[in-house]
């Protein structure tokens, strides 16, 4: 039997059954439009047999499209109402049994998923969308690729260049798990309840070799939030700050790491960062 996707008045219907008044705090603006979880899943390039973990799958219905695919899912969502329902929905909706496995967790604790996923797939909650993302990256090394869905802000954020005007922390951290690009924008009107912000897909790949060791990613990363700290100071000042030295050290280190002594964080790459923390030895 195929699996089929949840109409509207389904989605309302489960959550009258299961008293949830969608909640601001947990993010909880649900799908109702059968095109756009296809499209999700469609953009994400789902193929039948992969594993994909999905974040906050809420009532399920972006759940049950990455299943048409034919892939399995492994599901962590932080409601125990919403999480409990999930398997029955699943098989109400002919998922086959063993597809999905459903987690009752908050994502930015998990350090274990069932399955191994490499797919990354979510219409992720607004308010913790950054770190959840950067947990999973960090935590999974197994997660090749995915889309997620966030607030148009936040992905313009995620994918945007150095030297851009929205470039800072978010963008530089995600750029050390490889190349994001924007990949499409989703209408409000397709969430219950309408949210008062725009949406954006957003895609990722890794680029193969892990950037670094653990010991340079949190040594990068600590040069990132220097550099983003004080956004208008320049980048040998933030850092002079936070080595605990003298603006003449930090001009040494950002020369050692071949970055203009003037530069501003905003106009450096991740492999500029990279650079600073390896000669700076924070
Ligand atoms: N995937 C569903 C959809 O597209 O209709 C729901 C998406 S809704 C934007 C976000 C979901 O994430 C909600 O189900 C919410 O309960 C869940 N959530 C919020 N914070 C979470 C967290 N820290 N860990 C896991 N799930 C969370």
């Amino acid at each position: 039997m195929p699996v089929q996707l949840l109409g509207a008045g389904q989605i309302r219907a489960l959550a009258a059954e299961l008293d949830v008044t969608p909640t601001k705090k947990l993010g909880q603006n649900f799908v109702v439009d059968a095109n756009t979880v296809r499209k999700i899943v469609h953009v994400a390039d789902v193929r039948a047999g992969e594993r994909v973990v999905e974040i906050g799958p809420g009532l399920g219905s972006l759940t049950l499209a990455i299943l048409e695919a034919g892939a399995e899912v492994t599901a962590v969502e932080i409601d125990h109402r919403l999480a409990g329902r999930l398997p029955e929905t699943a098989r109400e909706h002919g998922v086959a049994a063993g597809a999905l496995e459903v987690v009752c967790a908050d994502a930015l604790r998990v350090s274990a998923l069932p399955g191994e996923p490499s797919v990354l797939v979510a219409n992720l909650p607004y308010n913790v969308s950054v770190p959840v993302l950067l947990h999973f990256l960090e935590t999974f090394p197994h997660l090749q690729r995915g889309v997620v869905m966030v607030q148009a802000e936040v992905g313009e954020r995620l994918a945007a260049p150095p030297g851009s005007k929205v470039y800072g922390s978010p963008s530089a951290k995600a750029a050390w798990y490889g190349p994001w690009r924007l990949a499409g924008t989703v209408s409000r009107q397709v969430f219950w309840p309408v949210p008062n912000v725009d949406s954006v897909l957003v895609a990722f790949s890794r680029d193969g070799e892990p950037r670094g060791t653990e010991e340079e990613r949190l040594r990068t990363f600590a040069v990132i939030d220097a550099a983003f700290r004080q956004r208008r100071k320049m980048l040998r000042q933030a850092l002079a700050e936070t080595l605990g030295g003298t603006s003449a050290t930090a001009s040494a280190v950002l020369e050692a790491a071949k970055v203009p002594a003037t530069a501003r964080g905003e106009e450096l790459s991740i492999d500029d960062f990279q650079r600073i923390a390896q000669v700076a030895l924070l």
